[in-house]
C-alpha cells in the first residue's frame, strides 16, 4: 500500500506536528520499553504541577500469576514503576472509583481502545472529562490473551512463584525480556520468544479483530517505535511522537526547552514507512469484516477501503492463526512449530504485509 497525503490521516490519524525522539534521562530510558518518551512527559507533567496523577497500569507478579492493573502515579519513582509495554489484557479505566476519588488531575497513558474507551465514556461523565486532562497514547498493533506469555514463561521452565518481576521488554532495537527472582537473581531472554506468537496473532485478544486504530487517534499524543534503518544501530532506542493538538505542541516544546526531551524532525512518511507491516494490517478492517464469519468471530462490517490480493491474504492467515490459538484442541500445536518453520512462516506473513 502506498502513503501520500490523501490517505495520511486513514493511517495514522490527525496530526499537528511529527517529530522522533527519546528521553534525555538515561534511567528512564534504561527502565522504559523504548526510548522513555511515555514516562518522561508524565514525569515532566508531576514535577511542573500540570497533573497531580499519572492513571497508568502496572505489572505484578503474585499468588495467582502476571496480573496487570490500572494505577496512579503520584512521583518519578511510582512512574517508573509502571515504565514498560504490557501485553496483557488491561484497562486502565476499569477501576472508575479509584480515578473518582482521586483528588486531582490526571494524565493517562493507554492503548488506542483505550482512549477511545475514555471518549466515549467521559461523554456522559463531566466529571472524568475534567479529571483527565491529557491523554498518551500508545501505537498498538494487537494485544495477547495471558496464556500466550504464560506459556512462553513455562516453555522455558520458568516457576512464577520463585519470580518477583517480569517485564516484557527492555533495550535496543528488538529488545530482551526480563525475569528477576525472589532470591535476588535475575535472569532475559530474547524478546522474539514472546514476539514470534504474538507477531503472527496467535492468542490475540478477539477485540483486536474489530479494531483499526493503530496511532491512538483521538490522544492529544500518541507513541510508538520507530522501526526505520537510520536508527538501527543506534545505542538508544527512538521513538516517533505524534502531536494532535495545541496542548500536545506545549508539552513537547516545553520538554525540550527544559533539556528533558531529544526531538528531531521526521515525516509522517516515515512513521508509515517505520510501521508499515503492523498498520497495514490493523487497518484492513474491510477485510476482517468479511473474512470473519467464516472462522466463526463476530467483526461488524467495516467501510469498503482499498484492499490489495496480499491483504486478503495476510487476514486469511491472521484469521486463521487467531482460530487455532482459540481451539482447546488444536492449540497445543503451535508450541510445536519447529523454530525454522514458524521463523519462515512469520517471514511470509510479514512479507505479505510489506507489499
Ligand atoms: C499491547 C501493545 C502493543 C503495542 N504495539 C505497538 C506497535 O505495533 N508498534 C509500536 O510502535 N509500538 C507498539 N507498542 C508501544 C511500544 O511498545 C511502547 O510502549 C511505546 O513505544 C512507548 O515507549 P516508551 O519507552 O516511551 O514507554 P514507557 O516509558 O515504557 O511507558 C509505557 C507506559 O505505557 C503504559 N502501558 C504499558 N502497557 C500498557 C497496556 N497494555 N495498556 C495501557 N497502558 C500500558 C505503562 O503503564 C507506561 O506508563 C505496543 C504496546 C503495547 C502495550
Ligand atoms: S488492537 Fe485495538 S483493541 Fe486491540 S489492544 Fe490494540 S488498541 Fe486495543
Amino acid at each position: 500500500m502506498r502513503f501520500n497525503e490523501s490517505n495520511q490521516e486513514f493511517f495514522l490519524g490527525p496530526i499537528q506536528a511529527c517529530q522522533v525522539g527519546y528521553s534525555l534521562d538515561p534511567e528512564i530510558r534504561v527502565r522504559s520499553a523504548s526510548g522513555g518518551m511515555v514516562s518522561s512527559i508524565l514525569i515532566h507533567l508531576l514535577e511542573s504541577g500540570q497533573v497531580e496523577g499519572a492513571l497508568c497500569v502496572r505489572l505484578r507478579v503474585g499468588p495467582k500469576g502476571l496480573k496487570a492493573a490500572p494505577y496512579i502515579a503520584t512521583d518519578r519513582e511510582e512512574v517508573l514503576s509502571a515504565a514498560g509495554s504490557i501485553y496483557l489484557e488491561v484497562n486502565p479505566l476499569s477501576n472508575r472509583e479509584m480515578i473518582k476519588n482521586f483528588p486531582g488531575r490526571l494524565a493517562m497513558v493507554g492503548l488506542p481502545c483505550h482512549l477511545e474507551m475514555l471518549e466515549r465514556i467521559s461523554q456522559d461523565d463531566d466529571d472524568l472529562r475534567q479529571k483527565i486532562v491529557l491523554t498518551l497514547g500508545l501505537f498498538c498493533g494487537h494485544n495477547s490473551r495471558r496464556e500466550l506469555i504464560e506459556t512462553v514463561l513455562a516453555r522455558r521452565g520458568v516457576d512464577l512463584e520463585e519470580v518477583a518481576a517480569f517485564r516484557f521488554r527492555r533495550g535496543l532495537w528488538r529488545g530482551r525480556s526480563w525475569l528477576h527472582y525472589t532470591d535476588g537473581k535475575a535472569e532475559n531472554f530474547p524478546f522474539q520468544a514472546f514476539s514470534r506468537y504474538q507477531n503472527l496473532h496467535f492468542f490475540t485478544l478477539r477485540r483486536c479483530l474489530r479494531c483499526a486504530d493503530h496511532c491512538a487517534e483521538t490522544a492529544d499524543l500518541s507513541v510508538g517505535d520507530l522501526w526505520a534503518q537510520r536508527f538501527k544501530g543506534k545505542d538508544i532506542k527512538h521513538s516517533a511522537l505524534l502531536m494532535r493538538g495545541e496542548r500536545g505542541v506545549e508539552v513537547a516544546q516545553e520538554m525540550v526547552s527544559a533539556g528533558k526531551l531529544h526531538l528531531e524532525p521526521c515525516t509522517p512518511g516515515e512513521v508509515f514507512q517505520a510501521q508499515k507491516r503492523a498498520l497495514t494490517c490493523h487497518k484492513s478492517l474491510y477485510a476482517r469484516s468479511k473474512l470473519a464469519p467464516y472462522f466463526g468471530f463476530r467483526v461488524p462490517p467495516a467501510a469498503k477501503t482499498p484492499t490489495p490480493w496480499n491483504h486478503w491474504l495476510a487476514t486469511f492467515i491472521l484469521l486463521v492463526n487467531a482460530k487455532w490459538s482459540y481451539s482447546p484442541r488444536f492449540k497445543k500445536l503451535i508450541f510445536k512449530l519447529p523454530k525454522p518453520l514458524l521463523q519462515a512462516y512469520l517471514l511470509v506473513f510479514k512479507g505479505l504485509t510489506h507489499i
